[in-house]
């Protein structure tokens, strides 16, 4: 039976995860976001059975039914994964009304992460949203006020400090919120230990991509777009899928444990 739950948890996710797409991609642009979708390239307007989360890309290779250009993998990849942490959450939590909370929670985390990743901005709206409904999940799980703002402030510290102190350069304001909000959502010492795996995928990432960039640029592999090692990796989407390891797969405790406290 939790099968069946599962896998509508992940059709309602990836249906979900096209709307989440959606928010993403006309974010500061002036449109609407319920607005009918369209071929960014043609204008074409989607019929129903073009906009069927994950299968439709398929089905179409990825291409426009209408003019044949390219339909960004963003798309399917969002779906795909909202779907996937919908079902995780409620094998992990299963079904009450703390699973909308948490629903909200990661919906709130995958736009930012995705938003992030595109533009280096983390936005207000989305983050203070974030911020406050990781309050509720705390409060609502029996944590103290006090101690929910406490674990955050003191999550948020070390990265306000290099923000300060670098006058912006190696990390902005939005990690600084950011780091606030996985304070006030996982508390101490869960939120430090996110934080330490997102600088080691980061690290592992930074690595990786500085290989690749530099085998462009001296011709041992093949990019399409001008490439330099300076392009800069913003350090929230790494946050982000630290934080819902961590949160999901008991982490820290593996951790802790590994490190001998
Ligand atoms: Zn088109």
């Amino acid at each position: 039976m939790n099968y069946v739950f599962a896998l509508t948890f992940f059709i309602l996710g990836a249906i979900w995860g096209s709307f989440l797409n959606v928010l993403i991609l006309r974010h500061n642009t002036g449109k609407s976001p319920t607005g009918r979708s369209g071929c960014m390239s043609c204008r074409s307007t989607l019929r129903f059975y073009d906009l069927v989360p994950i299968l439709s890309f398929l089905a179409l290779r990825g291409r426009c039914r209408s003019c044949g250009s390219r339909i960004s993998i963003q798309y399917p990849l969002i779906e795909f994964v909202t779907g996937a942490v919908f079902a995780l959450a409620f094998y992990k939590f299963g079904i009450s009304l703390k699973l909308v909370l948490i629903f909200i929670i990661l919906s709130l985390l995958i736009v930012l992460a995705v938003y992030d990743f595109k533009h280096f901005i983390l936005p207000d709206f989305y983050m203070f949203s974030l911020i406050l409904f990781s309050v509720i999940y705390s409060a609502v799980s029996g944590v103290s006020i006090v101690n929910i703002i406490l674990h955050g402030f003191l999550t948020a510290v070390p990265f306000f400090l290099i923000w300060f102190f670098s006058k912006g350069k190696w990390m902005g304001f939005g990690d600084v919120k950011l780091a606030l909000a996985i304070g006030a959502l996982l508390g101490l010492p869960n939120s430090l230990v996110a934080v330490a795996l997102a600088s080691v995928l980061g690290a592992f990432f930074g690595v990786a991509y500085v290989l690749y960039h530099t085998m462009c640029i001296t011709g041992f592999a093949f990019s399409s777009k001008k490439v330099s090692i300076k392009s800069e990796i913003p350090f929230g989407p790494f946050l982000i899928v630290a934080t819902v390891l961590v949160w999901f797969f008991n982490l820290s405790e593996i951790y802790l444990r590994f490190i001998g406290l």
